[in-house]
C-alpha cells in the first residue's frame, strides 16, 4: 500500500480537483492507496469537503488541526498516520505532479534506492527576488551545513517504510522538513519536471515568512553562523587593540589637543555593531533551545475521520 500525505491549508476548490486526478494515476499503479489529508487550520470549507471525502471513501483518511500549525507540522502528523510499506508527501495544488507517481513508484520497486525525490527544472513563473534568495539561500546552506540540500527540490517525494520511520525518529520541535530528509542519509534520486502553476485558490507564504524559513533551515542545521560571530568578535578585538596602539602611540609623540574624536567614535561604532550582530546571532540559537525545551506537541488534533464513524 502507498500512504499519499496531503497537507491542506484553505484548499475547499483544489482538493477535489487533486482527487479527481489522483485517482486517474492510482490505475496506472498496482499498489492501493491510502490518502492521509491533515486540514491545518483552514479558515474556509476545507473541513467538510475533507468529511465528505471520507464519508465516500474508506480509503481516505484525515487529520485536523485546532489551528494552523504550519505545513512542517501537517507532514509531520501525516508521516507519524502513515501505514503504508511505501509513503509520498505532496502538495494539493497540483504544483507536485501526481502523473510521475508510477514512474517513481517503479524507480523505487526495481532499484535498491530508498527515496525517489523531486526538483523543479526551472523557477519559471515566480517572482525574481524570490528566485534570487532561493538561489542564495541554497549555495549558503550547502557551504556552511553537512546535510546537502538540493537546489529546486520539493517536498514531493516517495519514501520506503525504513526511511519514513527513521524520519519520525527525529522528534525535534522546529522542523525543517528539507532538511531532516537527507540527514536521515539513505539512497535518494531526484527526477526533474517543470515548474507547474498553482491549480486553484492561492499561495500562503509571503516573502517574509519564506526568508525566516530560510533562516530556520540554517540554525537548524548548521552551527557555523556561531563560529562566525566568534571569528568576528576576536577579529575586530585585535583590529581595535592595533587601532588603539597606534592612537596611544601618536598621541604620546605629537600630542594630541582636540582631535581624536573621529577615531573614537568609529571604534565606538563598530564594536557596537559586532556585538550586536554576534548577539542577535547566539539570540536566534537560545530561542531555539528554549522552544526545544519547552517539549510542546508538533500540532493538536481535533478530529480525524475515526471520530465520525463513533
Ligand atoms: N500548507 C499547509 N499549512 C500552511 C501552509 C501551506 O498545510 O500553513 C499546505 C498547502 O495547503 C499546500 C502546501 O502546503 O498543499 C504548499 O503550500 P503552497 O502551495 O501555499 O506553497 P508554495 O507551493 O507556494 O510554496
Ligand atoms: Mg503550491
Amino acid at each position: 500500500m502507498i500512504s499519499v500525505i496531503v497537507p491542506c491549508f484553505n484548499e475547499e476548490e483544489a482538493i477535489p480537483l487533486f482527487f479527481a486526478e489522483m485517482e486517474k494515476v492510482k490505475r496506472k499503479v498496482s499498489h492501493g492507496f491510502e490518502y492521509i489529508f491533515i486540514n491545518d487550520g483552514s479558515k474556509d470549507r476545507t473541513l467538510e469537503v475533507l468529511r465528505e471525502l471520507a464519508r465516500d471513501n474508506d480509503f481516505v483518511r484525515y487529520i485536523s488541526f485546532s489551528r494552523n500549525f504550519g505545513k512542517e507540522a501537517a507532514l509531520y502528523a501525516g508521516l507519524q498516520a502513515a501505514k503504508g510499506e511505501l509513503v509520498t508527501v505532496m502538495d494539493v495544488d497540483l504544483q507536485d505532479p501526481p502523473e510521475l507517481l508510477p514512474q517513481m513508484v517503479e524507480m523505487i520497486e526495481t532499484t535498491d534506492i530508498d527515496c525517489v525525490g523531486t526538483r523543479r527544472a526551472d523557477r519559471k513563473g515566480e517572482p525574481l527576488i524570490r528566485n534570487l534568495f532561493a538561489k542564495a539561500f541554497y549555495h549558503l546552506i550547502n557551504r556552511i551545513s553537512e546535510t546537502e540540500m538540493v537546489d529546486g527540490a520539493r517536498d514531493y517525494r516517495l519514501m520506503t517504510r525504513q526511511m519514513v520511520d527513521a524520519v519520525l525518529e527525529l522528534t525535534e520541535h522546529n522542523r525543517f522538513s528539507k532538511g531532516l530528509f537527507s540527514w536521515v542519509g539513505f539512497k535518494t534520486e531526484y527526477i526533474s519536471f517543470e515548474n507547474q502553476e498553482r491549480i486553484a485558490g492561492k499561495t500562503s507564504w509571503s516573502f517574509w515568512e519564506l526568508f525566516n524559513y530560510s533562516i530556520d533551515g540554517i540554525v537548524n542545521f548548521s552551527d557555523v553562523p556561531l563560529n562566525i560571530a566568534s571569528f568576528v568578535g576576536a577579529f575586530s578585538c585585535i583590529a581595535s587593540g592595533i587601532a588603539m596602539l597606534f592612537i596611544i602611540v601618536r598621541a604620546l609623540i605629537f600630542g594630541d589637543p582636540t582631535s581624536g574624536w573621529p577615531s573614537l567614535v568609529t571604534i565606538i561604532l563598530f564594536i557596537g555593531g559586532v556585538q550586536l550582530l554576534c548577539i542577535g546571532i547566539i539570540g536566534k540559537y537560545i530561542g531555539k533551545i528554549f522552544m526545544e525545551t519547552k517539549k510542546r506537541p508538533v500540532y493538536i488534533v481535533k478530529e480525524t475521520e475515526k471520530k465520525l464513524e463513533q
